[in-house]
């Protein structure tokens, strides 16, 4: 068995010419720096100038929405998305345990509790069938207005977060939210570039979060957006995230307490360049998906996560799914011995300290893939096979 990882490693290493391969670099040429050095010799490299509009309007093209607010990152977008729709102190709003900490953290900051769900093994995303029936034991509808009858408490919105660019079931969790009248809000910060039925991911959502950290599919260094085909709520979360400034040649006058979120220039100008290349990022992940596809098959008892029926994923983050017979920290210090950098799932919410108490259902697959999943190196690259 060993022999086989050993293997699979030097293959790796072969591919990206490197004897240490990282989970995720970016990549970058000279537009970039001609972007960059544009803020820089124009002295625009601010809160505000010329690239954050381009980006925002590149952007919601792209993804075929009205309007993209950028923002300084994906967690403040997730932020001031929930807050938009309506999400106040003691409410819970419905996420994966199986996330990144800025999903049930962007709750958080609002005073309202995380109420975590379990997923399916299909997508890594919520399961839509195990909610819906969650949901007709602990949901009481009360006014229109869905509550936990164990908390008392009203519960106003789903997030559901699309696991290393794996889209959900949406037309299953779209009902869902309908019939029970909750706030869909998507955490897309993973899946630019990735499809549900020839749709977007982060345009089924009321509002969706997108994320530029530097290890996403594409980068601004730091860097978020809020997406929807809401007008005014798109003016009002521009509005917010400009620390809620009434617009004036010289007064301050600010209506409410607002949030100092606004991208700057200069990183909209890394992300309108990037934006330009994303095409080719997502084809060479998704090629980068067959060459693994062919070597994980040379090892027993091992996956590669394939995208889900009616989707067409972005493969931001290439994973495998061992199977019972491994100890998943044994094949983590092998790889990583070996110069392939490889990470586990995040430690789901629930097991953290600060979101133990949370209400949850039970989350049996969550804890399941725990033990299964590894992330193994991603980096866009050309593949020739
Ligand atoms: C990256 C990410 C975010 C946002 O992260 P930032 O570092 O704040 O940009 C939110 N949710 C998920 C699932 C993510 O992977």
């Amino acid at each position: 068995m060993t022999k086989q990882w050993i293997e699979f490693a030097h293959n790796i290493k072969q591919l990206y010419g490197k004897e240490f391969v990282p989970l995720h670099e970016p990549t970058f040429n000279e537009k970039e720096v001609e972007y960059v050095t544009d803020c820089i010799e124009t002295g625009w490299v601010s809160s505000v100038g010329a690239y954050v509009t381009r980006f925002e309007e590149d952007l919601a093209k792209f993804v075929g929405v009205k309007r993209a607010v950028a923002v300084v990152n994906g967690t403040a977008s997730l932020h001031i998305a929930l807050k938009a729709v309506g999400v106040e102190a003691q409410d819970e709003v419905l996420m994966p345990s199986l996330t990144f900490i800025a999903t049930a953290n962007a709750v958080s900051y609002l005073q309202a509790v995380p109420h975590f769900v379990d997923v399916n093994e299909e997508t890594l995303g919520v399961d839509p069938v195990k909610l819906e029936q969650y949901l007709v034991q602990i949901g009481e509808m009360r006014g229109g207005v869905l509550f936990n009858k164990q908390t008392n408490r009203r519960i106003i919105a789903l997030v559901p977060m699309h696991t290393f660019g794996h889209p959900c079931m949406m037309d299953e969790l779209v009902a869902i939210c309908e019939k029970y009248h909750i706030v869909l809000v998507e955490d897309a910060a993973e899946s630019l570039g990735s499809y549900y039925k020839g749709k977007h991911t982060g345009t089924f959502g009321k509002v969706s979060a997108m994320s530029f950290n530097g290890n996403k599919i594409m980068t601004t260094g730091g860097g978020g957006a809020i997406l929807t085909d809401d007008e005014e709520l798109a003016n009002y979360m521009k509005h917010l995230t400009t620390t809620a400034k009434v617009p004036h040649k010289w007064e301050f006058v600010h209506d409410e307490i607002g949030y100092n979120y606004r991208m700057p220039n200069i990183n909209a100008a890394l992300g309108c360049a990037q934006l330009e290349k994303l095409r080719i990022f997502i084809e060479q992940k998704r090629s980068l998906t067959n060459f693994y596809d062919k070597l994980v098959a040379t090892i027993d008892g091992v996956r590669l996560m394939k995208e889900p029926v009616h989707t067409s994923s972005n493969y931001w983050l290439q994973t495998i799914l061992l199977d019972e017979t491994y100890k998943r920290d044994e094949v983590l210090q092998l790889l990583n011995d070996e110069g392939i950098m490889s990470r586990p799932i995040w430690t789901p919410m629930h097991e953290l300290g600060m979101y133990k108490g949370c209400p949850r259902m039970d989350l049996m697959v969550t804890e399941k893939l725990k033990r299964k999943v590894i992330n193994i190196p991603s980096t866009a690259i050309e593949v020739k096979l």
